[in-house]
């Protein structure tokens, strides 16, 4: 069973949902178009990696990306909820890496097929401790950095996503039920690139934490 702390306690994860495309400079880094809707896709809570365990980048892969996101804890079942019930079911915040096999997805994307193979690996998800939701005064402003050896890499804010984190969780909740113990990641802001073996991670969400991995 994979867990994770929120206040303390230990959590048992669901699924991790993610978001794709939620920044538009980071839709212009990848040229990618803009979505109509939001672009979904899951993680198995196994891709999960606490703070100050190590990234396994799988032997397939010449070109894995870090993307820093503002990761959302639900505490409460969500189905089909109005954005403005959204936050109710919100139990904690945490900071997570959505890592992503570029050269694979590019593959997949191409060929039309999913991207689970680049995006669901064992470790893709370093994942923080979860601060209370009651502690963040505003989850759409937020500054999000990643420092990779000491270098600032990605530098943004949450106000910048396209959909907020509310309107996130009532589009997922119209197709699946988020439950207690599921992970919402709330997308990239721009500045992805790739990491190598022996690089250090250092990813921070002002009022949220800090989350530090190394590359196996
Ligand atoms: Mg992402």
């Amino acid at each position: 069973m994979h867990t994770v702390e929120l206040g303390g306690r230990s959590i048992p994860v669901g699924k991790i949902v993610c978001i794709g495309r939620n920044y538009a400079e980071h839709i212009k880094e990848l040229g990618n178009k803009t979505p109509d809707k939001p672009v979904i896709f899951m993680k198995p809570a196994t891709a999960i990696v606490a703070s100050g365990g190590t990234i396994i980048i799988p032997a397939y892969s010449n070109d894995c990306h870090h993307e820093i996101e503002l990761a959302v804890l639900i505490g409460k079942e969500a189905r089909g909820v109005t954005p403005e019930e959204a936050l109710a079911h919100v139990a904690g915040y945490a900071v997570a890496l959505d890592l992503t096999l570029r050269d694979v997805q590019n593959v997949q994307k191409e060929k039309g097929l999913p991207w689970e193979i680049a995006k669901a690996f064992d470790t893709s998800c370093p994942l923080s401790a979860f601060v209370p939701a009651a502690e963040v005064a505003d989850p759409q402003s937020l500054q999000l950095r990643l420092v990779v050896n000491g270098q600032v890499r990605q530098d943004g804010n949450t106000r910048d996503m396209m959909r907020t984190t509310a309107q996130l969780i009532a589009a997922v909740s119209a197709y699946f039920t988020l439950e207690e113990g599921d992970v919402l990641l709330t997308g990239t802001p721009a500045g992805v690139g790739r990491i190598c073996s022996g690089d250090r991670l250092e990813a921070a969400i002002e009022q949220v934490g800090t989350l530090t991995v190394t590359v196996a």
